[in-house]
């Protein structure tokens, strides 16, 4: 079974896709920690984010992988706590625009999925273009949504940073630009997707709402 999860930064997917996967026994894929992942190694190799060409070239020879609790190895090593950083944040969204770089991970992306569903399971996979771009004949799309201002709360009370929740909502919406904006996979709603909207839901009725609509779509 695929479901694919998308919708703007900070809306939840993450926590939803992980949750979902433990407990439909799936993968769970994060697609953006490949996008800060291919970022990461460009900022050490003191690669422009702008240059497409060697943005590219890394992403084709980069060896990414997933630990058991699918988190993002570069080359064996563990990508967080460092794929998360700020400065990783500030350039992932012109890193990601390149499309050479969006084929290679796009494949991988497809890669892990096969084979997750060769070996009998399946994916949970989340990002900006899973429903639209990667997995366009997934079960079950998701497209995850909550309003500027509840993203920058969730996302400063996470870090116990609360001072820092107008910076945080600045930073979400130039994201969102950018994402949305760009020519190649942009963000964007399909319309097979169903829509959740998390303002005033909590994380667990978020995982229940989406657990049923999985059951349902499981092929048999
Ligand atoms: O999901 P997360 O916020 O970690 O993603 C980081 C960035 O990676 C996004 O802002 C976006 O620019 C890029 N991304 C993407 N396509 C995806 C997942 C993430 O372009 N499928």
């Amino acid at each position: 079974m695929i479901i694919a999860i998308d919708g703007p930064a900070a809306s939840g997917k993450s926590t939803l896709a992980r949750a979902l996967a433990a407990r439909l026994e799936l993968t769970f894929l994060d697609t953006g920690a490949m996008y800060r992942a291919v970022t990461l190694a460009a900022l050490q190799r003191g690669l422009a984010p702008s240059d497409e060409g060697a943005c590219t070239a890394l992403a084709v020879g980069l060896a990414l992988g997933f630990d058991a609790e699918g988190r993002v190895l570069i080359e064996g090593e563990a990508g967080e706590p460092a794929i998360r950083g700020a400065e990783v944040t500030a350039h992932v969204s012109e890193v990601a625009a390149h499309s050479g770089v969006r084929r290679a991970l796009v494949g991988a992306q497809r890669t892990v999925a096969a084979e997750a569903v060769a070996a009998g399971g399946g994916v949970v996979a989340e990002g900006r273009d899973t429903t639209s771009v990667v997995f366009p004949a997934a079960d079950l799309k998701i497209f995850l949504l909550a309003s500027p201002a509840v993203r920058a709360m969730r996302r400063a009370q996470e870090e116990g940073r609360p001072e820092l929740t107008s910076a945080y909502e600045a930073d979400l919406a130039r994201r969102d630009a950018h994402d949305s904006q760009r020519s190649d996979s942009p963000l964007l709603e399909v319309e097979d997707a169903v829509r959740v909207d998390t303002d005033t839901l909590s994380a667990e009725a978020v995982l229940d709402h989406v657990a049923t609509l999985a059951a349902v779509r499981r092929p048999v």
